[in-house]
């Protein structure tokens, strides 16, 4: 059970999208339905690191080591390679302790049948576009 959606429809009447900032304080006022709640959604993002691998060089080094000539090349992307997986390594650690958690107020029974809608979320800013009922924007300002 998911208690967001992603989605572009139009917002219902009175709704409209805001920002939340993953530091932000929010009223305790369920963001579908507008009611008083002490319940929250809590959105987690394990991060936004993705491993690109802009060079193939499982596929160069072997057939690199075979020929003398290309023997100082051939050191040098094997000391490239060890070189990117401690990069790697090290920046999966500095993503899985940058780990974003979003508690976004939001009632027992919308969180069973309207799930938050978010429109945009931003990881390095910290931040999400969710769409939100005119009682908690109301109360946010
Ligand atoms: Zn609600």
């Amino acid at each position: 059970m998911s208690y967001v959606v992603r989605s572009n429809s139009p917002s219902r009447q009175g709704h409209a999208d805001i920002t939340i900032n993953v530091h932000q304080k929010l009223p305790r006022i369920c963001i579908r339905c507008g009611d008083s709640t002490k319940r929250v959604s809590p959105l987690r993002y394990k991060d936004a690191y993705t491993e690109v691998n802009p060079y193939d060089w499982a596929r160069a080094t072997p057939f690199m080591i075979f020929i003398p000539f290309f023997q100082i090349i051939a050191h040098v992307l094997i000391l490239a390679r060890i070189w990117q997986a401690i990069e790697k390594r090290w920046n999966r650690r500095k993503a899985s302790t940058n780990d974003l958690t979003f508690k976004i107020p939001h009632c027992l029974s919308c969180s069973k049948k309207r799930p938050i809608i978010q429109r945009h979320f931003d990881f390095h800013g910290r931040n999400m576009i969710v769409d939100a009922h005119p009682a908690f924007r109301g109360s946010l300002s």
